[in-house]
Parts: structure tokens; C-alpha cells; sequence
């Protein structure tokens, strides 16, 4: 990771650079702040700048041997130690892979989305006991390359009481030329002794100026759009990412609706069997929230009839269709569609042939949208 790929933090980044460039580097680091301000990939960026060996002035080469090494997080001198679930695994090592593509996938992920990773059946993640072993046997080792071994403990809070004395006891006496990095989002969950050992990072929020124009340069949103989505993450990019994705999935559930509704209206049977068929191959969970996504519509519907289209807080899209689209429901079969809808949602749940299902549903539709 170089530090340019490392959302805002300018200032940050400056006095980590410094600390290198003036060879005051502390030996044990405390790099505090929620996962989705960014810790994790200014550690990383923090490390490949220490191991550079042709370093710029504001960021590593990313391309001497060094570099590639650690950007592909097989640098030998740089350790990892993370979470694991106790009942698959006992140490850090068969984990590593997963550990790096997730890294190269997206190096902003918090405690949950690693344990999705490492466990389907989403147990809890911890640092435990025979993890302690396995980093003090890489930290014996000497250095590949004569120079700083990295050892870091991400999501240090995770740590179990063990481990805590172990690694409490290599900070009262660290060995040369060791340089220790703890990340965590609950400092109160650490020991007192091992936070007074190490020299707090802090990592703040990303400015709501910086997420917007990374927004705008590497997801090619609108000014307008980006500057919404990042007053409404509180300076965190994990935030940014959920609003995308249900942004994302809006943007389908609008479009399927708009489908359904032109094919019902049309009585094109044709239309609405293939409508049918295409949402019966999706899972139940989008089932449902497309069936929800339905009954908001109706509502919105209604609003824009009773109070003007002015008065509805929606999508630019789901504005235009329904403008010509609220006429169409009213007094006369708003009740109707809610019960029938909400009929399928419960259906749904209850394992209904879903195919078949959602045929009806166009069909009732086609029989109501033609009476209001
Ligand atoms: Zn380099």
C-alpha cells in the first residue's frame, strides 16, 4: 500500500514520514481509530515506506523490490497476527491467504467483515493463547534483510488474557530493531500496561472534503451525490461503502418494479411470465426486500397524489416514473395491492414456490392497476 491510495489524512501522513526520514521511529505503536477511518492501510503504508529503498519525499517508490514485496504482503521481515475462530484454527499461518486478498480486495474492512471471511458460521473472533507462540517464534527468527522485523496485531482488543502477558513482556524488553504495530477500536479492552508501553497513533475521521473527492476520482459519482453520501458517513469509509451498495441494489429494485408494473399495465403475459421467471432465480432475501421496495413505491404513490410530487423524497429514476405512474393508484385498489403484497411477503418467508408466486402477483396486479 503507498500512501497515496489511503483516503485524506494528509497531515497524518506527514508526521508518519517524518518519523522514518528522522529515524525516530517507536518501537511498539498504538494506531487507534475505527476500522473504516483507515488504521490498517496507513500501517501498511507506514511499513512499505520504512522498507523503501528508494523513498520519495511524500511516499514510497512502489516499485523497488522492497515495495513489491510488501505490496503483495510477503514481505519475510514484516508478521501478521489477527483474529481467529478458536474451533478451525489455532494460529495465524493456514489464514494468511485469506488474510491477503482481503487486504488486496479491500484493505478497509473492520472485525465483521473478516470474520465473514474466516467463518461462515460467523463465530467470534479472538487473539489467542497459541497465536502468542507463533509470534514469538517469528519474532526469534533474525531478519532476512538485516534491517526492522514488523510484527502487527490487528484488532489488538481481541486479545485474550495470555497473549496480553506475552506480548506485555516482549514491550518491557523489545528486542532491537522490532517495531511493533497494534491496531484497535477499543483502546478500554487493552491492557493499561500495554497501552503506556506504546505511542498512540490516532487515527481521526476522514474529512468529509477528502471522501468527497475520492468519491468523485476513483467511483465516478456526481459532486452533488458524493458530497451527500460523505456528509452522511461520519468520516468513515466502511459507511461510504454500505450506502453504495444499498444505492446499488436500489437501483435494480426500481427497475424491476418499473417492469412489473409496465408489463401489468400492458396485459403483456409474455412480458410478465419472463418478469416472473428472472425475480424467481433470485435469492429470498432480495425476494423480500424487492416485495418491501414494492409496497414503499405504493406509498410514495399515494404521497405524490395526495401532496405533490414535490413532497416525496426519491430517486431522480423512481421521481420520473412516478410522475406518470401515481395515477394509477388510488382509493379505489391501494388496498388491494397492499394486502396482496404483503400476502407474498409472508409467503416468501414460508418457503412459497416463488415462480408462481410472483406470476399471481402480476397478474392481481394487472386486474388492480386497471380499476383506479
Ligand atoms: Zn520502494
Amino acid at each position: 500500500v503507498k500512501f497515496k491510495d489511503v483516503i485524506g489524512h494528509k497531515e497524518l501522513k506527514r508526521d508518519l514520514i517524518r518519523e522514518i526520514q528522522a529515524d525516530k521511529i517507536s518501537h511498539a505503536q498504538l494506531f487507534l481509530g475505527k476500522a473504516g477511518f483507515g488504521g490498517l492501510p496507513l500501517a501498511l503504508a507506514f511499513v512499505q515506506y520504512l522498507f523503501c529503498e528508494n523513498k520519495q519525499t511524500n511516499d514510497s517508490c512502489g516499485v523497488c523490490p522492497s515495495c513489491v514485496k510488501n505490496s503483495d504482503l510477503q514481505h519475510p521481515d514484516v508478521h501478521f497476527c489477527f483474529p481467529i475462530v478458536l474451533a478451525e484454527n489455532k494460529v495465524c499461518d493456514p489464514l494468511l491467504g485469506d488474510w491477503r486478498s482481503q487486504i488486496k480486495k479491500e484493505p478497509y474492512f473492520n472485525l465483521y467483515d473478516w470474520t465473514n471471511v474466516i467463518d461462515n458460521k460467523g463465530r467470534n473472533a479472538v487473539i489467542g493463547t497459541e497465536q502468542s507462540g507463533e509470534l514469538l517464534r517469528k519474532l526469534s527468527l533474525k531478519s532476512y534483510e538485516g534491517g526492522y522485523k514488523v510484527m502487527f496485531v490487528w484488532m489488538a482488543e481481541q486479545m485474550n488474557a495470555t497473549f496480553a502477558n506475552k506480548i506485555l513482556k516482549i514491550l518491557e524488553e523489545p528486542p532491537a530493531r522490532t517495531l511493533f504495530i497494534l491496531l484497535t477500536e477499543s483502546p478500554d479492552k487493552l491492557l493499561i500496561t500495554i497501552r503506556s508501553r506504546t505511542q498512540l497513533v490516532r487515527i481521526p475521521r476522514i474529512s468529509s472534503d477528502d471522501l468527497t473527492s475520492y468519491l468523485i476520482t476513483s467511483h465516478q459519482i456526481d459532486p452533488q451525490k458524493a458530497l451527500t453520501i460523505a456528509n452522511f458517513s461520519e468520516g468513515n469509509y466502511l459507511e461510504v461503502l454500505e450506502t453504495l451498495e444499498f444505492a446499488e441494489e436500489k437501483g435494480t429494485y426500481t427497475e424491476w418494479f418499473i417492469q412489473m408494473m409496465r408489463s401489468s399495465y400492458k396485459k403483456d403475459v409474455h412480458g410478465m411470465m419472463n418478469w416472473a421467471d428472472g425475480l424467481s432465480k433470485e435469492n429470498r432475501e432480495r425476494q423480500k426486500q424487492f416485495i418491501s421496495y414494492a409496497l414503499h413505491m405504493f406509498r410514495l404513490s399515494i404521497m405524490t397524489n395526495y401532496l405533490g410530487i414535490e413532497f416525496v423524497n426519491a430517486s431522480e429514476e423512481e421521481v420520473k416514473f412516478l410522475k406518470n405512474f401515481a395515477p394509477f393508484i388510488s382509493g379505489n385498489n391501494i388496498r388491494e395491492f397492499f394486502k396482496t403484497f404483503n400476502d407474498g411477503y409472508y409467503h416468501i418467508e414460508r418457503n412459497a414456490q416463488s415462480k408462481i408466486l410472483f406470476t399471481q402477483l402480476c397478474f392481481q396486479t394487472m386486474r388492480y392497476i386497471h380499476v383506479a
